[in-house]
């Protein structure tokens, strides 16, 4: 088979064509079909491939294997084919392409712009990185539900990161050329250009003018204006060095609109404007630690009080409470135990939540273990420790609780 012409390599502006069936092979969910020509880009370089339509059918997947590429076509489901307009058309496509026709083909040209401004995009990123500080792009990734992805082999911190997105932005706005190419031979030789393998054969040159020339075969913008915007949205270090998360063109603009959606509800709830909201945040988690502080330390007066208050006669002692500190709950048992001689248990939770226990063993040596044993065995409760002490959760009520330790309590 010969290699399938690329009509998006002359013109990534174009998003509709007619080409004739090379092959045409069923599949389970469809066909999968080669065309002489097409202008869908596969999946390439890390790009994920365009989507679209081509004779009347859904295209779910393009793919390239030794310059041949696959449409992957979707079979429509019963229901829409009936209830087309009865030319028979939904007949035909039910029956997929034939080999030697001439089909029409429309690429989804909203998703091909968007990934033909993030790819350019991408190419001022690591173009400006390889000429500041000589980094490499070893990775990338643009897929249309998350962030693109740029890794390189070298670390920025916050403030080049600010200042290489600045840059980015400035050639945006001087709204230069981006040119693709395949040079002669001769001309490529001479040719400084970045690559991230060693390519033989045509190399396609794409440059973006007084910036970055880098080897690739995807579709780009004309002129940077197109971008329209260049965000650097995170970065995170890596074994060999960094992933840039950026977004570029409207989708830049849709997570800038989503986070300051969010922005604008954390000033709402913490009465700040939104230039001093990580104040507010900051203030409200200060504030809460002091309470929590504040609670424990009231707990453990409360459970001071508590213990003090159990008969000093009950040789064993099983207690339910509310919700409690995890501390406190231990040092309450700590209290009993040392004030009565058989098992202490105190149970902290509800009976929809479920409880906390903490289970003592007082001056008479008893085994604390077996009532966690017995919880275990009747009332599936988590948990273990020594026959000095154990501690677990369980989901039960109260009353069962109470039943299951009888024996002990
Ligand atoms: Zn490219």
């Amino acid at each position: 088979m010969i290699e399938t012409i690329k009509l998006y390599d002359e013109d990534a502006y174009a998003a509709e064509f007619t080409a004739r069936v090379v092959s045409s092979e069923e599949t389970k969910s469809g066909w999968n079909v080669v065309l002489d020509r097409t202008l869908f880009f596969p999946e390439e370089g890390g790009q994920s491939p365009d989507s679209g339509v081509l004779a009347g059918l859904r295209v779910t997947d393009v793919q390239i294997r030794k310059g041949i590429i696959t449409h992957t076509l979707e079979r429509p489901a019963v229901e829409s084919a009936g209830a087309a307009d009865g030319t028979g058309r939904a007949a035909q496509s039910a029956a997929g392409p034939a080999v030697g026709t001439e089909v029409t083909g429309v690429v989804d040209w909203d998703k091909r712009f968007s990934n033909m401004q993030n790819h350019t995009g991408e190419h001022i990123i690591s173009g400006l990185m390889h000429k500041h500080y000589g980094f490499d792009n070893v990775g990338f990734r643009l897929s249309p539900r998350t962030p693109v992805t740029v890794d390189v082999n070298g670390f920025l911190d916050e403030e080049q990161l600010e200042a290489l997105e600045k840059e980015a932005n400035e050639v945006v706005r001087r709204n230069v050329n981006v040119r693709a190419e395949y040079p002669p031979e001769e001309v490529l030789k001479a040719t400084e250009y970045r690559s991230k393998i060693e390519l033989t054969g045509a190399v396609r040159l794409v440059t973006v003018e007084g910036v970055d020339t880098c080897a690739c075969c995807a579709p780009h913008v004309r002129r940077t204006g197109e971008i329209g915007l260049i965000r650097i949205l995170d970065a995170q270090k890596t074994g060999g060095g960094m992933r840039i998360f950026i977004l570029c063109g409207e989708r830049a603009l849709e997570d800038l609109q989503k986070k300051s959606a969010v922005l604008r509800e954390i000033s709402r709830l913490t009465s700040k404007k939104q230039e001093e909201a990580d104040e507010g945040v900051r203030h409200l988690l200060e504030e809460n630690a002091a309470l929590k502080a504040q609670a424990a330390e009231i707990q453990a007066e409360l459970v001071a009080l508590k213990a003090e208050r159990v008969p000093k006669e009950l040789r064993s002692v099983l207690l339910f409470e509310g919700p409690m500190d995890p501390k406190a709950q231990r040092d309450y048992v700590n209290l009993l135990t040392a004030a009565h001689e058989g098992l202490c248990g105190v149970f902290s939770g509800t009976e929809e939540a479920g409880y906390r226990f903490v289970i003592g063993s007082g001056t008479g040596k008893e085994n604390a273990k077996e009532a966690a044993d017995l919880l275990r065995g009747n009332l599936s409760a988590r948990g273990g420790g020594s026959p000095q002490m154990v501690q677990g959760s369980v989901e039960a009520e109260e009353r069962a609780i109470r039943e299951c330790l009888s024996g002990l309590f």
